[in-house]
């Protein structure tokens, strides 16, 4: 069954994406990837101003085909309530405004621009949308938990305010409170469906195709302009560098088949583009691997990088954080800042779709 195959391919999506994030090394630390792999590790972070990164973008549910969508019952009204699945475990019932405000501000600076905070806003009401139409597996109980590896980041109130500076907690929270009303019940559609609005912090020069990165054709998740840069975005510019034994070590816990012997020089070919002009795949060891997978071998920001071997040291370069696809949410706050509406920010990142109440 297709459904069988895309909660697998669901899983895998999760063990590529949330395995890297999870291990990034510190920002201020950009060197020195932690020595082991885990999901444990607590979440980063929250940011306070734009300086600070945002936080990772959540794993999507497998796309629906868009065979799939297209055969989907008539879509619910939004609904008004929500099952949440808080950190401990506990399941509460949450106002969908109510919980959209903990999403928005999780998962986006309150300093940005009103219009970049309402494209947020209805992306996360339409992801929410999206995956109450999708049971979860991992909280049959709960229409959304707030863990980003799973569906999207969320704070509470007390705990955002405790975060933000002091002199700024009341003008942010209402920054986001009026983003919500002012797109109160809107969310992005395609083919009188929810669509699927996922969405990173920040892109190399264009976002990702839904193909390129998830092996599955959604056709307004495909490859856009996206005009951040490094005066935009904090740690546009990553750098890790690890020892070519230890990239060794990990590269043949996964591909054992690969042939590391030799200097690094030797190791890393073959590598082939997407349309976006990053980096999709490359040889290492004469095994063809995804860059997706030599980001989450290797903890990288995103998937976009150039590698470089000098004497027993790889160095990986990479731009931009995420896994790119969708809204790039520091390219929205650009948008905003020279013009451009949340409804312009949407058509934009989710080209064919359309905002509706
Ligand atoms: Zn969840």
């Amino acid at each position: 069954m297709l459904h069988r195959a895309l909660l697998v391919a669901a899983a895998l999506i999760l063990a590529l994406l949330a395995l890297p994030l999870s291990g990034l090394p510190s920002e201020k630390e950009p060197s020195a990837p932690t020595p082991a792999l885990t999901m444990d590790e607590p979440e980063p972070d929250l940011p306070d101003l734009p300086e600070e990164p945002v936080p990772e973008e959540p794993v999507p549910e497998p796309p629906a085909s868009v065979e799939e969508m297209a055969e989907a019952p008539e879509v619910p009204a939004a609904a008004e309530t929500l099952r949440v699945r808080m950190p401990d475990g506990s399941v509460e019932e949450m106002e969908l405004e109510d919980y959209l405000w903990g999403v928005v501000a999780a998962e986006m600076p309150a300093a940005f621009d009103e219009e970049a905070l309402k494209a947020q806003a209805v992306a996360a009401r339409t992801y929410t949308c999206y995956q109450t139409l999708h049971t979860k597996e991992n909280h049959p109980d709960a229409d959304v938990c707030t863990d980003y590896r799973c569906c999207q980041a969320w704070i509470s109130r007390e705990e955002r305010l405790e975060k933000w500076p002091e002199d700024k907690g009341e003008e942010y929270s209402d920054k986001i409170t009026a983003a919500i009303q002012a797109t109160a019940g809107e969310t992005v559609v395609f083919n009188g469906q929810p669509a699927l609005t996922v969405f990173h912090a920040s892109s190399a020069g264009r976002t990702r195709s839904a193909q390129s990165v998830w092996g599955e054709d959604i056709p307004y998740l495909v490859s856009v302009d996206s005009p951040e840069g490094e005066d935009d975005a904090p740690n546009y510019y990553s750098v890790v560098t690890m020892e070519a034994g230890e990239f060794a070590r990990r590269f043949t816990a996964s591909y054992p088949d690969a042939d590391l012997s030799g200097g690094c020089e030797g190791w890393f070919g073959g590598e082939t583009t997407d349309d976006s002009g990053g980096a999709s795949s490359f040889t290492v060891g004469g095994v063809t691997v995804t860059a997706q997978e030599l980001r989450s071998i290797c903890e990288l920001r995103s998937a976009t990088f150039e590698v470089e071997c000098e004497g027993d040291s790889i160095t990986f370069y990479v731009t931009g954080y995420g896994h790119g696809v969708g809204m790039s949410q520091y390219g929205a706050n650009v948008m905003a800042k020279e013009g451009a509406t949340y409804t312009e920010i949407l058509a934009h990142y989710y080209p064919g779709t359309t905002v509706e109440n």
